[in-house]
């Protein structure tokens, strides 16, 4: 009975151990990569000013070609990556991105998403929509003017295409954004 009792009480103190390791970790799984990034330098809280300039004269550049456009994502916080690519995963949905925290350019202010918007302003994600009457796909005109300007567009991606995604990356890849590169502000004169 000695023998039962002690045998139990290590499956009982290995369980608790375990239980205990593995909220431990639930909690912490995210932040360490959030410190780390941090501490290899400051993340930004808004788009890079390039990015934001070239966004603005996309949108002013594709209602002249009477494309109404809205912006739905800009700068993304490494929380809300986070949260988003639970979404499809341990959360309810279709997965959206396979970027984690401090894996998206949108997290370093280099990246943007657009939809179309239809003309009750209501968003469209319809790549075949024509409401200019044009003949062509508005969803590829957009596309084309921000390559002119010098965005890459996520839809000519290899692998996950991510068809509303716009970045500008400044020759940095995710590895040295993580390691605390960041593209240079312009020089103001
Ligand atoms: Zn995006």
């Amino acid at each position: 009975m000695k023998v039962n009792i002690l045998v139990w009480l290590i499956i009982l103190t290995a369980c608790v151990l375990f239980i205990v390791f593995y909220i431990e970790k639930e909690n912490t799984a995210l932040d360490p990569l959030n410190e780390e990034i941090k501490e290899n330098g400051e993340l930004p809280e808004e788009l890079h000013p390039i990015v934001e300039e070239k966004k603005n004269q996309l949108v002013e550049q594709a209602e002249e070609q009477g494309i109404p456009i809205i912006i739905t994502e800009g700068f993304r916080t490494v929380a809300r990556q986070d949260e988003l690519y639970q979404q499809g995963r341990s959360e309810d949905g279709d997965i959206v991105t396979y970027a984690e925290g401090g894996e998206s350019y949108h997290n370093y202010g280099l990246a943007i998403d657009f939809a179309l918007q239809n003309e009750n302003g209501r968003a469209v994600w319809d790549m075949s929509y024509d409401g200019n009457g044009n003949g062509e796909s508005d969803w590829m005109e957009i596309v084309d003017i921000a390559k002119e300007l010098g965005f890459e567009w996520g839809g000519d991606w290899a692998r996950f295409k991510d068809y509303p995604h716009l970045q500008m990356d400044f020759g940095l890849s995710i590895y040295e954004l993580k390691r605390g590169k960041r593209p240079e502000d312009p020089v103001s004169d």
